[in-house]
């Protein structure tokens, strides 16, 4: 078992080596009445993969971590003992690993994997997490033999669509070629004997046309004067295995069973090296790549070129520089290798080092925006990924919300959100969701469907549609009502008679630019936000403008001011002694029929209609003679107003569904919803609704007070 220990005693310092003999120690006792499916002891285990680490060249707090790894899952060790022991680096790679083994993956369709690859890096924040992680996987799949079969073929599929392809995403060649060639010896025993007899026997073969190519190419760098070391081999098993299978191609029809790899000391010997080999054998048309100048996004490096040599056989060159070899058989995994005087690094934080890592790389890439391009990749800075109630992964751009989330599941339950829980508590529906939340989205039945403001909380281009594509379908009647009122009143708002704008000489042009064939479908469009009423508006004015400009002066007053316009009983309020006032309602306060209100009159935007107990109301009075105006309701009007009713309630599941099930029973629209958790376990919830008078709010609030969850509701006054 000292292995290991003298495998790395050379250039780590002495502290260091103190501390993993400790480490080795500490792992033998925690694991000591535990033992492995083989019936070795479990120490085995860490240790075999605390030497992966070594072999991988990485520092001596990743593989100290490698020795623990298993500890805080398997024995009593608790995180605080390991950071009291081994200091808070150590004992954080550990804790990262524990917290990614709880993590099931199941084998899932492509997409699936690659989210959970994705997932499993964003989360490990110290990508010496992940190589941990793939160092136990390593080690898992030497020894599956020791498994069931059924279990065999699990952990092997899970390990070929997760781990391998993430060893790779890394440039790991070395761990992801052994992953891959484990793992076809699990999932397709047959395929992996067949293919190792064909080998077998074509080896003679294949093994004198080897010779023979490598002699000449020895002898040929040799006389151009470019040093190389030139190593050939078949390639690993999985990739001739893959092609056969996905080509659909014989052994015999694989090009690149044999490669050969030259490797120099500088990138002008590459090129040099390449145009040698040209001129020795034919290359095949459309194989040659050049990784130097475009390295793969894993930063592998090499020029790869397949020939057919003398017997007729296609073989595959590949020419690196030693740096190159380097990165391409450990990935990232070279830079964290032990240099003399790197020791002053240990201490920063290891999301820093990741970081300086890229930037060193930078200096080797010829194109920066290949740089930005990695870097966006491997932090995954913009996207999140949550989880389904059920496990599966969803992967969002950042700053989705739980509707975003909802959306993307289906838009029928989008649709009839009404709340959503994460990882098991209420969150409003604006909440932004961090990588690792299980979202589970409240439905109802009762649910009216989506809110208008969703269009301004939803993050993502898809939420966005599907909640127009609801507006634009289902409630075309009511869109086109709610399209007119809109333009209506913000037409009021700059102050012109809308019926003037809307005259055919002027909404031809804006039909024809919106591509919008009638009136009734401009205002649905509106109504389900297809255009802003903006959009429109500035439209409609722009034309009218441009016509009124070739008329007299005078003749613009026509349109403006207001006063033209018709006394607006649709409003249902009276000015007194000045019926033809335009009259809107104040944002703040929202007044509903049976309120106490008042006027004041603002400058060129007619009445605005207050609640009297409103405060801005009381300020303005206080400030200003002369303006304020006696109004009264008009009576018998059926039209919907707005007011926002505010609940304070114990943060529970169903609240939600309970209260909007209130508002449905008892035929009151939802306007708009926001809620918040407060951190003594209530919840904050603001409802706008339409109301047809004060009256029927008091109503609405006492049955809000009957349900249980409820401390308290009121309407808001400003
Ligand atoms: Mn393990």
């Amino acid at each position: 078992m000292n292995g290991l220990l003298k495998k790395i005693g050379e250039g780590y310092k002495k502290e260091e080596m103190e501390l993993l003999k400790k480490a080795m120690e500490f792992a033998k006792n925690a694991h000591r009445d535990q033992k492995r499916q083989s019936g070795e002891p479990f120490f085995s285990h860490p240790y075999e993969v605390a030497d992966i680490l070594a072999e991988l060249g990485l520092d001596m707090e990743t593989i100290i971590a490698g020795l623990l790894h298993d500890v805080i899952e398997d024995t009593n060790i608790t995180l605080d003992t390991l950071k009291d022991e081994f200091g808070p680096e150590i004992a954080k790679l550990v804790d990262g690993v524990t917290k990614l083994g709880h993590f099931e993956f199941k084998t899932k369709e492509e997409e699936q994997a690659e989210s959970l690859r994705k997932m499993l890096l964003a989360m490990a924040k110290d990508i010496r997490v992940i190589l941990i992680k793939l160092a136990d996987r390593l080690h898992n799949m030497r020894t599956l033999e020791y498994f069931e079969e059924k279990k065999r073929k699990e952990i092997a599929t899970e390990t070929l669509e997760i781990y391998a392809p993430l060893a790779h995403r890394l440039g790991i060649y070395a761990i992801k070629a052994e992953l891959d060639d484990l793992s076809l010896k699990y999932v397709d025993p047959q395929g992996y004997n067949e293919l190792i007899n064909v080998l077998e026997t074509t080896k003679e073969q294949r093994e004198k046309s080897l010779k023979a190519v490598m002699d000449q190419l020895k002898k040929k760098l040799r006389e151009a004067g470019i040093e190389a070391e030139i190593e050939g081999r078949p390639k690993h098993l999985y990739s001739i295995y893959r092609k056969m299978h996905e080509q659909h191609k014989a052994f015999g029809e694989i090009y690149d069973v044999i490669a050969i790899r030259i490797v120099v000391d500088t990138v002008k010997d590459c090129y040099g090296a390449l145009g040698l080999v040209h001129t020795m054998w034919k290359p095949l048309p459309g194989r040659f790549k050049d990784f130097i100048a475009v390295p793969k996004q894993n930063m592998y490096q090499a020029l790869h070129t397949t020939l057919i040599g003398s017997d007729g056989v296609p073989f595959e060159v590949q020419i690196r520089t030693r740096e190159m070899h380097k990165t391409a058989e450990y990935g990232i995994a070279a830079h964290w290798k032990y240099k003399e005087g790197r020791a002053e690094s240990s201490g920063l934080d290891a999301k820093l080092t990741w970081l300086r890592q890229l930037l060193e790389w930078q200096n080797d890439m010829s194109d920066a925006s290949e740089f930005m391009q990695t870097l966006k990749i491997d932090v995954f800075s913009d996207e999140v990924f949550v989880f389904t109630p059920k496990g599966d992964v969803i992967d969002l751009v950042k700053g989705s919300t739980p509707l975003d989330f909802a959306y993307h599941i289906h838009s029928a339950v989008g649709n009839k959100c009404v709340g959503a829980r994460v990882s098991g508590k209420m969150v409003p529906l604006h909440y932004r969701l961090q990588t690792g939340d299980i979202v589970e989205i409240i439905t109802s039945p009762a649910s009216h469907g989506p809110s208008r403001d969703w269009l301004k909380i939803v993050k993502t281009q898809q939420a966005k549609s599907k909640i127009r594509q609801w507006f634009k379908k289902e409630h075309r009647e009511e869109n086109i009502a709610k399209g007119r009122d809109m333009l209506e009143k913000e037409a009021k708002r700059q102050v012109y008679d809308l019926a003037v704008l809307l005259k055919p000489e002027f909404t031809e042009k804006v039909f024809k630019k919106f591509t919008i064939n009638t009136l009734e479908d401009m205002y649905a469009a509106i109504g389900y936000g297809g255009f802003t009423t903006n959009q429109v508006l500035s439209r409609l004015i722009e034309e009218y403008k441009r016509t009124v400009k070739a008329e007299t002066k005078q003749k613009e007053s026509e349109a403006k001011p207001a006063k033209e316009g018709k006394p607006d009983a649709s409003e249902g309020v009276n000015v007194e002694g000045e019926p033809d006032m335009l009259v809107r309602f104040a944002r703040c306060c929202n007044p509903v029929p049976g309120d106490d209100i008042a006027g004041y009159i603002t400058r060129g935007r007619g009445v605005s209609i207050h609640r009297t107990d409103c405060s801005n109301f009381k300020s303005i009075m206080g400030l200003e003679d002369g303006r304020l105006i006696d109004v009264s309701w008009a009576g018998g009007n059926k039209q919907a107003y707005n007011a926002q009713i505010q609940i304070l309630a114990e943060d529970k599941t169903g609240v939600f569904a309970a209260l909007t099930q209130v508002l449905a029973s008892n035929n009151v629209d939802l306007y708009a919803v926001n809620a918040r958790t407060n951190n003594n376990g209530t919840v904050t919830i603001n409802f706008t609704v339409a109301i047809q008078d004060a009256s029927q709010v008091e109503k609405i609030l006492q049955k809000i007070l009957a349900v249980k969850e409820v401390i308290k509701a009121h309407r808001v006054s400003a």
